[in-house]
């Protein structure tokens, strides 16, 4: 797929597909990945679909130091550090123009981001429709987040209903409620995160505070079927009250509440934050143990709500 600069009328900016997925979903899915995130989660595990732009990423495994990228870049902006260890490129000024990438002989740089219309995008996953037929499956578009290019997701996804496509969205939520209504006409089923409930809390952990997401899951609640789902991360949201306070919430939202999924945090993403030039906020952070997943999975069930742990 060609990669253009600027966003062209009428298309998407996606990160990546992902064929043959059996989470996210009923059946076999293919999942979307779109390109950019109004949330910054410190445990996030996909940091490049973040930020709504192309992004340079470096494979430092890859790379044997040859420099042919420090003199080919038009804008100077790769170096290579004092003891010929790291690569160091200054991604505030890289114009994303790609040169580098080609050059490269040793496949250690890539731009991520692509931008493709709803129609060609629609071709793509509706070569999956057999399996999508024979397992009851169809397409999750995640990220990034889906609501933040609304115009795009409509239109794709009411694409996938003419063609009878089973469709859902991951969503944080985070979203004005104007364009909603429209877009959930062509979902079947919205997954939406809880991260935490206390504004607070939830604004130091994401980076915005959580009173336009719940008030964005009572809506979807009352028109939609939704699972919620929890990245349970230790020191930042795993306290018993924590997840009595969400289930409470979660109980309220009523019979389109299909459940809430317990997801254990992992380290899986952590190297991908070198690649692109961010800080890892969280490296000491561990997986929670099991007999506690346990343990939050049975409050959420004393309120007569379902709960799974994993996705
Ligand atoms: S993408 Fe272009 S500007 Fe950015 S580092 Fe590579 S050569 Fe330089
Ligand atoms: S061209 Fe590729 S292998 Fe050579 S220094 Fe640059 S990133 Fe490393």
């Amino acid at each position: 797929m060609v990669q253009t600069k600027n966003k062209p009328a009428r298309k998407g900016f996606i990160y990546d597909l992902q064929r043959f997925a059996i989470h996210d979903g009923p059946g076999i899915r293919t999942l979307v990945y779109m390109k950019g995130c109004p949330l910054k989660c410190l445990w996030c595990s996909s940091p490049q679909t973040q930020k709504s732009k192309l992004e340079i990423m470096h494979n430092e495994i890859n790379c044997k130091k040859c420099g042919r990228c420090i003199d080919l870049c038009p804008v100077h902006v790769i170096a290579i550090s004092d003891d010929d260890d790291e690569i160091i490129i200054d991604r505030e000024l890289c114009t994303s123009c790609g040169q580098c990438v080609e050059i490269c002989p040793n496949q250690a740089l890539k731009l991520i981001g692509y931008h493709i219309t709803f129609e060609e995008l629609f071709q793509e996953v509706n070569k999956d429709s057999p399996f999508y037929r024979r397992s009851n499956g169809g397409v999750t578009v995640g990220g990034g987040e889906p609501t933040m290019q609304l115009d795009f997701v409509t239109a794709f996804l009411k694409r996938c209903k003419q063609v009878y496509i089973n469709t859902a969205i991951e969503t944080c939520g985070y979203v004005k409620w104007d364009g909603m209504e429209d877009l959930l006409k062509y979902v079947d089923l919205v997954y939406i995160d809880i991260k935490h409930m206390d504004p607070t809390v939830h604004k130091e952990l994401t980076g915005v505070s959580n009173e336009l997401i719940l008030e964005n899951a009572k809506k979807i609640a009352a028109i939609k079927l939704m699972i919620i789902r929890i990245p349970v991360v230790s020191v930042c949201n795993d306290s018993d009250d924590n997840t009595t306070a969400t289930a409470r919430f979660a109980f309220d939202l009523g019979e389109n509440l299909k459940r809430i999924d317990l997801l254990p945090y992992h380290k899986f993403g952590t190297q991908t934050y070198s690649r692109i030039g961010m800080e890892y906020k969280l490296p000491d952070v561990e997986p929670p143990s099991d007999d506690h997943m346990i343990r939050l999975k049975e409050i959420v069930e004393s309120f007569g709500v379902k709960a799974q742990i994993g996705g």
